[in-house]
């Protein structure tokens, strides 16, 4: 066992603080990785506050995690001592059932593994990347190329794959009008990585604040819902529309603006269920869709793609120190796009 510092919530109700965690010893398959940074994640405040149900404390998020290769099992082939590698949202999953073997082991029957919080295949709960060091299976490790800097390839293991798998999924590329719902994490993602697949892009916002922002990272308009013409405007309009928002909204009205054939894909996710008017599905042959991070391969085709068109996210780095702070920033709307910890000041 490696006792590592780490960041972690005593409980649902107190602030993160820093303490030591055990990782397991490096078996044949998996590597250790010295952590560089960590993202953090709107889904990690909502896991150790127990938005999503209850927890094992302490709890150490973080499942953006961006490091260099330290160690490696006996058995390992795909990753060597130091290589610089990411860590997303998953671990772990069987292997063996048609998801995984179809190298979507987001969607493994048996639930893939989460890098925090969840019951690992030898029992012990998972601890995430807001600490120094962390073993992962080499399978759930991808490399990270030259070309992007580690902090900001961080938030690409999760906002980055989450909505690179729709677009590619859905075929967003030249001649496709996409829209990207919510200008945050993960929207400012989807606009970078739509218009690099040569998509035209729309974001739809509530308000104008951050039209500039928008249009510097590459979106083509820019609309605010707030404003009624909005949706009679671009009634009809959209190949895909991709809804980063995690709050609910008026998804049939929504549906109203895809073209024929179109498609709206959640990748936020309110806890309350959603109403849907399904003429506004039946009149166009829309779909309303879902969509879970990516597997491991398309995770590593994204940072690729990523690091061909020189692609990052746009971060602010902190201390750990600063985490709780970050929290309520995050919970007001206040950062642009992504913290990342830099996991040197855990030392
Ligand atoms: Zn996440
Ligand atoms: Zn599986």
């Amino acid at each position: 066992m490696l006792t590592v510092n780490a960041y972690a919530s005593p409980s649902a109700t107190e602030p993160l603080a820093l303490t030591t965690i055990e990782r397991r010893d490096v078996g044949p398959h998996d590597v250790l990785i010295e952590i560089k940074f960590a993202g953090i994640c709107h889904s990690d405040i909502h896991t150790v506050r127990g938005d999503w149900g209850p927890q094992t404390y302490p709890l150490v998020p973080g499942h953006e995690i961006a490091g260099i290769v330290t160690e490696i099992g006996s058995a390992v082939t795909k990753h060597t001592v130091g290589d610089r590698v990411g860590v997303g949202c998953m671990v772990n999953s069987c292997g063996e059932c048609v998801n995984c073997q179809a190298g979507e082991e987001q969607y493994c029957l048996a639930g893939n593994t989460g890098t925090y919080g969840a019951v690992d295949r030898d029992g012990t709960i998972t601890q995430g990347g807001y600490s120094t060091h962390v073993v992962v299976a080499e399978d759930f490790v991808v490399t990270i190329p030259e070309g992007i800097e580690l902090d900001v390839a961080a938030p690409l293991l999760c906002a980055g794959i989450t909505t690179y798998s729709p677009l590619n999924h859905w075929g967003a590329g030249p001649g496709k009008k996409v829209a990207i719902v919510g200008l945050g994490g993960l929207g400012h993602m989807a606009v970078k990585i739509a218009h690099a697949m040569g998509a035209d892009v729309t974001v739809l916002s509530q308000s104008l604040k951050k039209q500039e922002d928008g249009l510097r990272l590459g979106a083509d308009h820019y609309y605010a819902t707030s404003d009624e013409n909005t949706f009679t405007e671009l009634a009809g309009t959209f190949d895909l529309i991709i809804n980063t928002v995690s709050a609910a909204i008026d998804i049939s009205a929504y549906l109203q603006l895809l073209s024929l054939d179109g498609a709206l894909v959640n990748v936020g996710a309110p806890a309350e269920p959603l109403p849907v008017n399904v003429f506004s599905l039946i009149m166009g042959r829309r779909s309303f869709a879902g969509s879970a991070i990516g597997g491991i391969r398309e995770t590593q085709e994204m940072l690729n793609f990523c690091a061909e068109h020189g692609l990052g996210a746009e971060i602010e780095v902190i201390p750990a120190a600063k985490i709780n702070d970050a929290y309520e920033r995050i919970l007001a709307s206040d950062v642009r796009y992504r913290f990342v910890i830099d996991t040197a000041t855990l030392n």
